[in-house]
């Protein structure tokens, strides 16, 4: 007998069939809409989780997903087929739930070499909540003989089932139960079968993006009605749906699109983080809402430096050269998401965090007040003078060429772009929605450099943490025959071995002066400078406009230099060039207009 509170899983399973013969999503929604009219409030947040193929909501982590060969091994100990008769008919039909419906469906004499099959008739009936708790102890079964519990859980389960039954449960362990049926879908049939019609659907998504957990909403729609929906909270620990961006690529349309001015900010190419803390607990999620706090113990770490006990804030994680400060390409992040020895890769590839929204403090939500309100609160609460959580950088702006101005800057920093936010009174924090409340100003072409560079060394820069004691980067300079001068367009902290480095201080010593150089034009200050000597050749990704540097300065664009981006050391000293055989700005120009012409015609 299944009890009151529960379902029986054919029920489900009835469900699962219908929704895989419909092509409509008029007959989905019904189906739907059925399925939740009958099921009891108890296992409906369970009936919900099992039809999106999952047990809980994304951001819990907990993942279903039982290797092929182990699910294999399972339908072989329930129904008495070896293993090897098993994996031959996976090989045929490619489905390991085909395969266990059609295992299961061999008449009686085949039975399960443990028993667990006897007379149809005398299967118990199995419900949801027994298929649910099964999943979840094989979902969570870790360690050592976790292979064992999940192999004997789902035989279990699997001798249990019917036919039909065997095959949407192997299914669903496997991670291949795609019904396709989008959160938005659930949401609308929620509405209708709890409220009575679509109207509802409105708040029922508003609580969504600040609680993405579509059991819990429907346990909270179906037992307490649509009021308490309504005042569903954001809670720390549980991340919202992020706020996305437009994007355009002319800067004019841009600030008028903007209403006449915006707050620019760097667009960091790293990885969007969303940060939770309650005193000491501290949680990430990702863009996707995965819990991605374990790849990241020193942003944790980061994160109790904040001046609050209790926020949600939203950041960017970007991965840095210690030696020389330089921001790194969003690849290098990468590193960071293995596995195993993370603090082993923290120390290689040490990140910053660069907040840019604040959505709770302290006990309030702050999504409804507009963006300068919002980037105040986040500035008190951003402790001073740190090197590894900082605010965004931004600036107010309110005509193309300070926006332009200021795009060239965050990408000859390292950054993709800008993100242009709207400061208006209505400038709210919109979670989930893609709106013209942010516009995303990205480079839409990529100038790659083919050609190496042969610069000269200006200044240079102290080495911090592992470079103490030498330099953590070079002010290097392109050579401008015209006025004689030498004019900076990259700092070069990349490519050098430990000997380079170690040789460095000695190898400048004697062109080391007080003061910048007389035919040194820089808009940079570096910490030490030399008299134009030593020539090294540099490679880069990319030659782009940049008002930090001088090299070319007023000649493409009135206010922006050019500079190379991710530069490196290609390890060859120009010790046979003078400083005045170095690449000159005039080449420099050249290549940056092939370099866009190429890239115009692609
Ligand atoms: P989208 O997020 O728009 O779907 P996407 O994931 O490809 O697209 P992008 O197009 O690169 O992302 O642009 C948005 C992303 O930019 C954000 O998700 C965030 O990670 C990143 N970002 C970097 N700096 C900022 C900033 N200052 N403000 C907001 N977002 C920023």
């Amino acid at each position: 007998m299944v009890s009151a509170n529960d379902l029986p899983y054919s029920v489900l399973v009835e469900f699962y069939e219908k929704i895989e013969s419909t092509s409509s999503r008029l007959a989905m929604t019904d189906y739907l809409v059925s399925l939740f009219k009958r099921t009891p409030v108890d296992v409906l947040d369970k009936v919900i989780y099992l039809t999106q193929g999952q047990l809980r909501p994304d951001y819990e982590g907990v993942e279903l997903g039982v290797a092929e060969k182990l699910t294999l091994r399972a339908i072989s100990k329930a129904t008495g087929v070896p293993v090897k008769n098993v994996e031959e008919l996976y090989k045929k039909v490619g489905d390991p739930g085909v395969v266990a419906e059609q295992l299961l469906s061999r008449p009686k004499q085949a039975a399960g070499l443990l028993g667990f099959i006897g007379e149809e008739g005398t299967k118990r009936e199995l419900t949801v909540s027994q298929v649910y708790n099964a999943l979840m102890k094989i979902a969570l079964a870790s360690g050592e003989g976790s292979q064992d519990t999940k192999i004997n859980t789902l035989a279990s389960l699997l001798s249990d089932a019917k036919p039909k039954e065997a095959k949407y449960i192997v299914r669903t362990v496997t991670g291949r139960l795609r019904l396709g049926i989008a959160d938005m879908t659930i949401l609308d049939a929620l509405a209708v079968a709890f409220t009575g019609s679509k109207a509802a659907r409105d708040i029922l998504e508003r609580a969504y993006t600040k609680r993405p957990d579509l059991g819990f909403i429907a346990k909270e729609l179906a037992s307490k009605g649509i009021d308490t929906v309504k005042s569903i909270k954001i809670e720390v620990g549980i991340p919202i749906l992020p706020m996305l961006a437009e994007r355009l690529s002319d800067p004019a349309e841009i600030i008028e699109k903007l209403g006449g001015q915006c707050l620019v900010e760097y667009k960091y190419d790293g990885e969007r983080v969303q940060a939770h803390r309650k005193g000491d607990k501290v949680w990430l999620f990702s863009r996707r809402l995965e819990n991605i706090t374990h790849h990241y113990p020193d942003v944790v770490s980061y994160m109790t430096s904040l001046k609050a006990e209790e926020f949600i804030v939203e950041g960017e994680i970007v991965a840095y050269n210690p030696d020389t400060g330089e921001m790194l390409p969003f690849q290098e992040l990468m590193h960071r998401r293995r596995k195993y020895d993370v603090d082993k890769a923290m120390k290689e590839y040490p990140v910053r965090v660069y907040l840019f929204d604040v959505i709770y403090l302290n006990g309030e939500e702050m999504i409804e007040k507009p963006l300068p309100e919002r980037r105040k609160v986040l500035e008190s609460i951003v402790p001073e003078g740190s090197d590894d959580v900082l605010l965004s950088m931004a600036k107010l702006v309110d005509n193309p060429k300070d926006l332009l101005l200021f795009f060239e800057e965050a990408i000859s920093e390292g950054c993709e772009g800008v993100m242009c936010k709207s400061v208006s009174a209505q400038s709210v924090y919109q979670m989930g929605a893609r709106g013209w409340l942010w516009i995303k100003f990205k480079r839409d072409y990529r100038m790659e450099m083919t050609d190496t560079v042969d610069l000269v060394v200006v200044g240079a820069f102290h080495g911090r943490g592992k470079r103490a004691g030498t330099y953590g980067a070079l002010l290097m300079a392109a050579y401008d025959p015209g006025s004689d001068t030498f004019k900076t367009v990259c700092k070069v902290g990349t490519g050098f071995t430990d000997e380079d480095l170690a040789n460095l201080p000695k190898l400048l010593e004697p062109y080391r002066i007080p003061h910048r150089h007389p035919r040194v034009v820089s808009r940079i200050e570096a910490d030490v400078w030399f008299v134009p000597a030593v020539v090294l050749e540099i490679i880069g990704a990319e030659i782009t406009l940049s008002p930090l540097h001088t090299c070319a300065l007023g000649k493409i664009e009135a206010e922006s230099g050019l500079a190379i981006r991710f530069p490196r050391f290609t390890g060859r000293y120009r010790f046979d060039k003078k400083p005045e055989q170095a690449t000159t700005e005039a080449e420099l120009i050249e290549m940056y207009k092939s370099q866009r012409k190429t890239v115009l015609q692609q």
